[in-house]
């Protein structure tokens, strides 16, 4: 259906219908902000639906010692298991320790302790070393060399659904979303954005007082077509590969440790078959052109059958997603994962930029961008508190 919107002004125009999009629209319509969300093909169509489907603290950011995110992964690990009870559910996560694994068992118990007191000591941030009658029941992990199994618990979800469910809020606090829109430019005319967006053959306009740049892998070409120019800063794109094999582990999420380069993969169960993932390899191109190499696939595969040696491992499906990273010296694995918010001014700012993030923290991200976006935004009578909202 095509939408005449020439007439209206927005508050906010959000680029882009990943999780930060649909986070940053229903948290604009949530403070009650008229807001638009353009995305250029369907909700969740990048990176959002190619994810490991975690929602979790991220244990091996403490290795990094990146503890204050995985102090607000964690907070909001806790939102979504009360807000999105439907679509975020507690799995069961097990870490095997071999003789020749390098994380050792003191180190995953020294690990655990601390994320369970990150995550304020929840009754579900109790964890435990799997008693070794009880290995026999892991799937078919391989238990020749092992030394310890311990088991705690994180979130999964469906990332996609996710999109479209927090979209489905935000449109019925009053936002418009319109997919199958591709943003074509923006410039300043007086006050206010004139936002150029196609729409089948058509170039159409919107009028918007601020824009929340969520386009993801696309942030820099998205940015390139606002006059003035507004800042950013220098990235990366990191591909991550999943590979899908056919038949299903039951008894949870395993957290293995890839024989090739000891980098964390995790093997998942997922809609009957399981999920494993994922690679980290940096990406120069079209980002929807991003595919997984041989290379990614076959090292997938090669921690699946040592890890399940018993298991038929036959891949059925791979695809790859796209990490913004800031450009620093680091190795992706060492680099930090904190969400950066750009804007063009600090006070009153005409566009907000989202680089990076997790799907985990997308609710706090989304209103932290909103909150620097209100700051040149008229008053508004708030709506509704994201915290509480229930979605899905
Ligand atoms: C392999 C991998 C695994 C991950 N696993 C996890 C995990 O388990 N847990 C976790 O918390 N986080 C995880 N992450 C991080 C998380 O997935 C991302 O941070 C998040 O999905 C990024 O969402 P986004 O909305 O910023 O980008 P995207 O989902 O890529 O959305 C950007 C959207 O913008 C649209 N767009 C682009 N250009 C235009 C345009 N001109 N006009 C209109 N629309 C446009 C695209 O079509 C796309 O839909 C993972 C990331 C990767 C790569």
């Amino acid at each position: 259906m095509s939408a005449d919107l020439s007439g209206e002004t927005f508050d906010v125009a959000v680029v882009g219908g990943g999780i930060h999009g649909a986070g940053a629209l229903q948290a604009a319509a949530a403070a009650g902000f008229r807001a638009l969300l353009l995305e250029e093909r369907e909700p969740a169509a990048g990176t959002s639906s190619r994810s490991s489907k975690l929602i979790h603290g991220g244990l091996r950011y403490l290795e990094t010692f990146q503890l204050g995110l995985v102090k607000e992964s964690l907070a909001e690990r806790a939102t979504l298991l009360r807000i999105a009870p439907s679509l975020v559910k507690l799995v069961p996560f097990h870490i095997p320790v071999y003789r020749d694994t390098s994380r050792r068992p003191w180190k995953i118990r020294a690990g655990l302790t601390l994320y369970g007191l990150l995550g304020g000591l929840a009754p579900d941030a109790r964890f435990e070393r799997v008693p070794r009658s009880d290995w026999a029941s892991l799937d078919g992990l391989a238990t020749d060399g092992l030394d310890a199994v311990f088991r705690y618990f994180d979130g999964q979800t469906d990332d996609a659904a996710l999109v479209r469910a927090v979209i489905a809020s935000a449109e019925s606090l009053g936002a418009r979303a319109l997919t199958r829109r591709r943003f074509a430019g923006a410039s300043l005319e007086g006050e206010t954005w004139e936002v150029r967006y196609v729409e089948g053959a058509e170039v159409r306009i919107a009028r918007a007082r601020t824009i929340v740049n969520a386009a993801g892998p696309w942030i820099e070409d998205v940015r390139s077509r606002i006059d003035p120019r507004p800042p950013g800063i220098e990235i990366e794109l990191v591909g991550g590969a999943h590979v899908e094999i056919e038949g299903s582990v039951e008894r949870g999420i395993y957290y293995a440790e890839a024989p090739a380069d000891r980098r964390a993969v995790f093997v998942m169960p997922w809609k009957g078959r399981t999920l494993v993932g994922t690679t980290e390899t940096p990406y120069r191109g079209d980002p929807a052109a991003v595919k997984p190499t041989a290379g990614e696939i076959e090292y997938l595969q090669t921690t699946f059958e040592r890890y399940f040696p018993g298991r038929a491992s036959a891949v059925s499906a791979s695809w790859a997603g796209l990490r913004v990273l800031p450009r620093d010296g680091r190795t992706p694995f060492l680099r930090r994962r904190e969400t950066r918010l750009v804007c063009d001014d600090e006070r009153a700012p005409r566009i907000v930029s989202i680089y990076g993030g997790k799907l985990t923290a997308y609710r706090a991200t989304a209103e932290k961008a909103i909150a620097l976006a209100a700051r040149g935004l008229p008053q508004r009578k708030t709506l509704a508190d994201t915290r509480t909202l229930a979605i899905g």
